[in-house]
């Protein structure tokens, strides 16, 4: 069956402006609204009517329609979909509140399982627990289910009772006269919330509430190699869900404290090794600390500043592998700077063996590539 054209329903032209289109609408929906119009087909030409201005109304729905007719409405729009009395009303709400001066409560009346909240929970781990993995027990405050009254929030032994005031239906319905004739309104029961039953003796545990906050203790697996700002999640363990509904998840997000020693650079520890001259020139065999503890590291003779010994494995174990990081050891070179008179005259003799040479090679060096430099910018 094709559908009629938008403003073909409506009377007005394709470019009509929102107070053309509003007047049309509001003129056929009096004429054809079925609590005026007995004749058998008002209810479709009513609903033929507000399904056209839902979308005329609305400038996104009105461009989309332009530009793809009626395709472009298939999906539905609102809640109820195009064409529903009671549902996915864009424009028909601020109609009846010039009707009728506010029409509250147009939510549904009946309402379905929602899931539960998730929870986060933050926890600080040591270095050592973020590198090799951890079980850790935690406190999670949390809503549950009170286990007195089973959620009912009734006192136990006694029950619920159907609520008087919509007879357990979870909505009302008011009927009102107006200039157009009868309205009939349908909103959410205001005394039993949409629940359908009232609790005459709430439950003393929860004090009605249903819930209660229970501290729960939890283990957490910490897996190895985990770096700070991650965060683990235990499904199932945030807040109960409501009416049936699934609970949410608990989020544990971690806090890495820092090392004194160690620096972690992804899966890499790097360290620091202060050495003096004397150790670089001739070379030596210091013990430097790893996760896994003291090793001996060789730093050959004539060792220069900066220099990187990379120990292999020796670093973060690399999540979900059985692989690890390195250890990145880098030498600094510390040249003393206080001498006594015996320091400084070895220093000296040292000095005048070795001339200048060594340096003078070096900085001629530096010298000769920095002219190149010039050379390749100015050249
Ligand atoms: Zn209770
Ligand atoms: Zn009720």
């Amino acid at each position: 069956m094709s559908k009629r054209d938008y403003y073909e329903i409506l009377g007005v032209p394709r470019d009509a402006d929102e107070n053309t289109i509003k007047s049309a609408y509001r003129k056929l929906a009096r004429q054809y609204h079925p609590d005026v119009n007995k004749s058998p087909d008002a209810e479709e030409r009513f609903k033929e009517v507000n399904e056209a201005y839902e979308v005329l109304s609305d400038t996104e729905k009105r461009q989309a329609y332009d530009r793809y007719g009626h395709a472009a409405t298939q999906g539905g729009f609102g809640a109820g979909g195009p064409g529903s009395p009671f549902g996915g009303m864009g424009g028909f709400a601020d109609i009846f509140e010039e009707f009728f001066g506010g029409f509250g409560g147009m939510r549904s009346a009946t309402r379905g399982p929602t899931r539960g909240d998730d929870l986060r929970y933050d926890l600080e781990i040591t270095f050592q627990e973020a590198v090799f993995g951890a079980e850790k027990e935690i406190e999670v405050p949390r809503l549950e289910v009170c286990p007195v009254c089973q959620g009912t929030g009734a006192e136990p032994g006694t029950k619920p009772i159907r609520c008087p005031q919509c007879h357990g239906t979870g909505e009302v319905r008011r009927a009102q006269q107006t200039i157009l004739g009868q309205f009939v309104s349908v909103t959410t029961c205001p005394r039993c919330n949409g629940e359908r039953e009232i609790v005459t003796t709430p439950c003393s545990h929860c004090r009605g509430q249903k819930r209660v906050t229970v501290t729960r203790r939890l283990s957490v697996s910490i897996p190895a190699g985990v770096d700070d700002g991650m965060r683990i999640r235990l499904a199932g363990e945030g807040e109960p869900g409501e009416r049936g509904g699934p609970p949410g998840n608990l989020y544990v997000f971690l806090h890495v404290k820092p090392h004194p020693v160690f620096q972690r650079q992804e899966n890499d520890i790097l360290l620091e090794l202060p050495i003096n001259i004397v150790q670089a020139a001739l070379g030596c065999e210091p013990e430097v600390p790893t996760l896994d503890g003291k090793m001996k590291l060789t730093i050959p003779p004539g060792t220069q500043h900066g220099t990187v010994f990379r120990l292999r494995g020796k670093g973060v174990p690399i999540l979900r592998s059985n692989r690890r990081g390195d250890q990145l050891v880098t030498v600094r070179v510390v040249v003393p700077d206080k001498l006594n008179e015996k320091q400084r005259k070895l220093l000296q003799e040292l000095g005048d063996t070795l001339g200048l040479d060594c340096l003078q090679k070096d900085t001629r060096n530096v010298f000769e590539k920095f002219l190149d430099a010039l050379g390749n910018a100015f050249g």
